[in-house]
């Protein structure tokens, strides 16, 4: 019987970096073995490809159309505020569920996007946001572990090291053929990264071969330390004398792109190096060697998580433990400024659909639901198709080569936005205002001028 759930989302972390997805270095042990004795999912989707937006989904179990919140901090300088979209609280979380049905519910998150203004707290009777680095939040979450015992738990613990500024121990750079003490980005800040991320976008930077190997080595190195986080975790239950009833499930916000297109940092694509994530369980009673190989999003974990407990699944998507249908499509989407993008996953076959503002005007757009500025902006439409399996890395589009498979892929998105645009649209505007404390810890993580 389970009575714990811990689910754990390291920021970051792309699928193809954890070696039990074939990455060549052993960057993820504890992670790889917890999903040996349970459940590997080798080809699991996040919703967006930022931190905001996909974590939303993974604790509603909405598209971001769906649940609305696409943006992050829009700042007016004449009127000195700082505004970004939140949850409406007309919709139902995954800790709300889990509290009306008698759990306790922790969040312990290191990351300034998903503060209290973001509306994830409903339903935690603990939401720590800004729970810092990996020790004290562990800390945290032993000391909320230890508190009460009498009452299932379900907890969400958000760790940030995998993020840039990426600082591993000087061993576990070592470990991938690296020096530390020698690296160039060694001494980079988050706001370095967030500059030099801006720089090559704009085309007035580029990295080396050797440039981006160091840059490697760094993420590798820091998502090596934080594997080793997890044991401590394990131990901590071990000595609780909980194990046995508790499933743990990893998995990650987004990835990280190392110029595959052109770019570092994440949200700004959907390629798969930014949205195709670990995700592994390991659930008590369940036996190992389970790999599923079939294309999930992360927009199913709510009823996932819900049906490991044994509860009713009242929140959309569906239970990713029971063998699914194969070809159940999945969707991610971003909406940024001018763009909106969405893509549609089915098998091998992956379709973008890419809509962009013919003329940079109006500041609307953040406030209203994205089907809203899709009927009002005119947009210019492209589509790209690639075949995942024969072209990992999406570099070929094939949408006139594979015209059948475009046409399909093409449909079974309208018919999903169709759905969702009926479903949803009446929720998805809600802005609050931020405070100056959280505009300084998002400018921390590099993600403001
Ligand atoms: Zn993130």
């Amino acid at each position: 019987m389970v009575r714990y759930i811990v689910l754990v989302v390291i920021d970051c972390l792309r699928a193809d970096h954890a070696s039990h997805n074939g990455y060549h270095l052993p960057t993820t042990p504890t992670i790889d073995s917890l999903g040996e004795s349970g459940i590997i999912w080798e080809q699991a989707h996040s919703a967006s490809s930022w931190t905001k937006p996909s974590v939303t989904s993974m604790l509603t179990g909405l598209y971001p159309n769906q649940h609305g919140v696409f943006h992050g901090v829009k700042r007016s300088k004449k009127r000195d505020t700082a505004t970004t979209d939140r949850l409406a609280d007309s919709i139902p979380t995954l800790a709300s569920v889990f509290s009306s049905a008698g759990w306790r519910c922790g969040a312990f998150i290191n990351n300034a996007q998903l503060g209290e203004f973001s509306g994830l707290g409903r339903g935690f009777e603990t939401y720590v946001p800004n729970a810092g680095k990996a020790d004290r939040l562990i800390g945290m979450f032993s000391d909320w572990m230890h508190a009460d015992q009498n009452q299932p738990g379900f907890a969400y613990l958000h760790f940030l090291e995998s993020h840039w500024p990426y600082k591993p121990r000087r061993r576990h750079v070592a470990m991938f053929g690296g020096n530390r003490d020698q690296n160039c980005f060694r001494d980079h800040s988050a706001r370095d990264f967030g500059k030099l991320r801006r720089s090559i976008s704009r085309g007035d930077a580029e990295l080396s071969a050797n440039e981006l190997t160091q840059l490697c080595q760094l993420y590798d190195g820091s998502v090596r330390r934080l594997d080793g986080k997890i044991k401590i975790i394990q131990k901590m239950l071990d000595d609780l004398g909980v194990r046995e009833e508790t499933a743990i499930l990893v998995t990650a916000d987004h990835g990280e792109e190392f110029m595959e297109h052109d770019r570092i940092g994440h949200g700004h694509s959907l390629y798969d190096e930014l949205t195709h994530v670990p995700l592994v369980a390991q659930i008590p009673s369940l036996e190992g060697g389970d790999r599923r190989r079939d294309p999930v999003s992360l927009t199913d974990l709510p009823c996932t998580l819900l049906d490991i407990a044994g509860l009713p699944q009242s929140l959309p998507g569906r239970s990713l433990v029971a063998q699914c249908a194969t070809d159940t499509p999945v969707f991610s989407e971003l909406w940024i400024r001018h763009r909106y993008i969405q893509t549609v996953r089915v098998a091998q076959w992956k379709l973008h659909r890419e809509r962009k503002a013919e003329q940079r005007s109006g500041n609307a757009m953040e406030s209203i639901p994205i089907q809203e500025w899709l009927t009002s902006t005119p947009v210019l439409e492209t589509e790209t198709l690639f075949d995942i399996e024969a072209d990992p890395h999406e570099t070929k589009n094939c949408i006139n080569e594979a015209k059948r498979q475009g046409d399909s892929l093409r449909d079974v998105l309208n018919r999903w936005w169709e759905k969702c645009g009926t479903l949803n649209a009446s929720q998805t505007d809600s802005q609050t205002e931020i405070d100056n404390e959280v505009v300084l810890r998002l400018r921390s993580l590099g993600y403001l001028d």
